[in-house]
């Protein structure tokens, strides 16, 4: 019954890292203007089941996957201080970044590249040198390291909630435990149906951010979304505990092998409570496993603990000690590894992202203000043309 239905001006479905930033933006833009925002999650944000939890996040500038993301990435530093200033928190540290590998086309080459284009501040040195400034780390002759100055990291899940938090005092409503089953952009004349297992909403406009449960929507677009399982294990020093503290350790990122990089994190809180470290398996890396939102496996088997203690007592040896806590989470892999921001390509009142391939939380805030831009304004101020969804498809580009 049309009359039983609650009225918005936009809705998000989604609230986590990206959800969580396009309420935020939309609240504060429309913040005194008379409109009615509404976030909806079928979890309660920030939770351990998407992909933005763990603790941490890397954030960096001198960026391999493209110097395309720098502006952008410039923007986030700011946008994470005021965030920080305006929740009155504090979830972002510099530490410094190393991009570790060989120096052919590799994640060094790649991030020297780019941060030679935008003039960023960093250094290359050889393995003498990391072995001499980081003892902890364990690199042959033939391992090279990027120093990306402006890298550290953030916290995901303070992230999420102080802006949930900023977007309902800006007078935003939030649902959570409430799961959105169908929306419907054609058939009613006032707007956007959103169909809940609770409720029943007409939005003018409409922004959806389920993450790697965004898989089933995107197939119908032709998009093949590929959500996998990671695993995140927090490790207890054996040796030199207080060398991985955050004044010593950098975030690292080393590839050690073809399609396989191992990531860390220092002992931010404290050596006690151990460094994170994780596996970023790609191509066609053995130890890749796809999954979906409803199939993952959860659990943290033997075989995943015995698996990083192989490659950490080789690489950082001081950091095989004991395994103190692990997490699943998922990465959802776009075709070509850079999100999907745009305007559904069939609905102009419909925003979508996804598709963030694993390296999608630290410009997360920026990734809600542009949907908030084309949702509010049609249009962004940020070149967003690597993001758009009819890259994909000859299917879409011909609507
Ligand atoms: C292990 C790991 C390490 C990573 N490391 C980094 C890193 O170092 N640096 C970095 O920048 N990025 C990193 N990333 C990537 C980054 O965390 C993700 O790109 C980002 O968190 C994705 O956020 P999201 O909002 O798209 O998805 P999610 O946070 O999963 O949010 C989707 C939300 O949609 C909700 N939802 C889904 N379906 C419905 C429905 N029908 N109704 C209502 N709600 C629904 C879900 O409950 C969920 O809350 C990492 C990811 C992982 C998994």
């Amino acid at each position: 019954m049309l009359f039983n239905r609650k009225y918005y001006d936009v809705i998000v479905v989604g609230l986590g890292a990206m959800g969580s930033a396009s309420l935020y933006q939309l609240a504060t833009q429309l913040s005194g203007k008379g409109k009615k925002v509404l976030g909806i999650d079928q979890l309660a944000p920030p939770h351990n089941m998407g992909s933005t939890h763990g603790g941490s996040r890397i954030t960096r500038q001198a960026y391999y996957e493209g110097k395309e993301y720098i502006p952008i990435l410039k923007y986030s530093y700011d946008l994470w201080r005021k965030i920080e200033h305006d929740s009155q928190s504090r979830f972002f540290e510099i530490t410094g970044g190393l991009m570790m590998g060989s120096r052919n086309n590799s994640i060094v080459d790649k991030s020297e590249m780019s941060a030679k284009a935008y003039d960023l501040p960093y250094e290359i040195f050889d393995h003498k040198e990391i072995n001499k400034r980081y003892p902890m780390f364990k690199a042959d002759e033939n391992t090279w390291a990027l120093l990306d100055k402006l890298a550290g990291y953030l916290e995901p899940e303070a992230g999420v909630k102080n802006q949930l938090e900023l977007a309902v005092k800006e007078g935003a409503e939030v649902n959570t435990g409430e799961q959105v089953q169908f929306w419907d952009a054609e058939n009613y004349a006032k707007g956007i149906r959103v169909k809940t297992n609770k409720g029943d909403y007409i939005a003018e406009k409409l922004i959806v951010t389920t993450g790697p449960w965004a898989k089933g929507m995107m197939q119908e677009l032709g998009i093949t979304l590929k959500p996998e399982r990671l695993i995140q294990f927090w490790m207890k020093p054996t040796n030199n505990a207080a060398a991985f503290l955050p004044e010593h350790f950098p975030i690292f990122l080393w590839n050690v092998e073809k399609n396989l990089d191992i990531y860390g994190f220092p002992a931010k809180d404290g050596v006690e409570q151990g460094c994170k470290v994780a596996f970023y398996p790609h191509e066609d890396h053995e130890m890749r496993e796809f999954c979906t939102a409803y199939n993952i496996d959860r659990e943290v088997h033997k075989k995943d603990i015995e698996l990083i203690r192989k490659y950490l007592s080789q690489y950082v040896p001081d950091l095989n000690g004991e395994c103190l806590k692990t997490a699943v989470c998922m990465h959802t892999e776009s075709p070509d590894l850079h999100p999907i921001i745009d305007f559904h390509p069939e609905y102009r009142n419909v925003c979508i992202a996804n598709g963030f391939s694993g390296h999608g939380f630290k410009f997360s805030n920026v990734a809600g203000q542009i949907l908030a831009d084309l949702t509010i304004n049609g249009k962004s101020d940020f070149d967003i043309s690597l993001f758009k969804a009819d890259r994909f498809s000859s299917r879409l580009s011909q609507k």
